[in-house]
């Protein structure tokens, strides 16, 4: 299991520094991959780190409409395939939302701490509970198409 920065308490850290790591990690992994972080695409990615809460896709719509040249619906969502698709945000379902993942670096399945008060999501990424979920799978026959991990309760700043 990874030690992710991102169970850092939500508050009380340098999110100026979160920001520029996933900026700095994305532009890394699409270079690496081949892949385009186009500026709309960034821009995005930027927006969804605006903070550790999940965002939805409204939210994200509703804050480029006030910019110059605002990018149409469909084209925000293709940019949020994009990110996900490249391990960059992951999708909290229980919420519809869109976090950043904290470390982008590597393919990972991540399980998610949501705290119904401030809603801050944190995620970590322990390997040993995807090997649960496979053997599980596997005991019962079961084809896993998608897989959510997802906790809600109160973070530590909250309680
Ligand atoms: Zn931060
Ligand atoms: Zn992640
Ligand atoms: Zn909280």
């Amino acid at each position: 299991m990874s030690d992710l920065p991102a169970l850092a308490p939500a508050t009380k850290h340098n999110h100026a520094r979160c920001v520029r790591d996933a900026l700095d990690t994305a532009e890394a992994v699409c270079a690496r991959r081949g892949a385009r972080l186009t500026a709309l695409r960034r821009h995005v990615l930027e927006l969804i780190w605006r903070s550790h809460k999940a965002i939805k896709a409204y939210e994200i719509l509703d804050q480029l409409a006030g910019e110059i040249g605002a990018a149409r619906p469909p084209t925000v969502y293709r940019a949020l395939e994009f990110l996900m698709a490249h391990g960059l945000v992951h999708r909290v379902d229980s919420l519809n939302a869109f976090v950043g993942c904290a470390d982008a670096s590597h393919r990972h399945d991540a399980q998610f701490f949501i705290c119904d008060a401030c809603g801050t999501v944190r995620e970590i990424d322990d390997v040993t509970i995807g090997r649960a979920v496979s053997r599980g799978a596997e005991r019962l026959g079961f084809e896993v198409e998608r897989r959510m991990i997802e906790l809600h309760g109160r973070c530590g700043s909250c309680q």
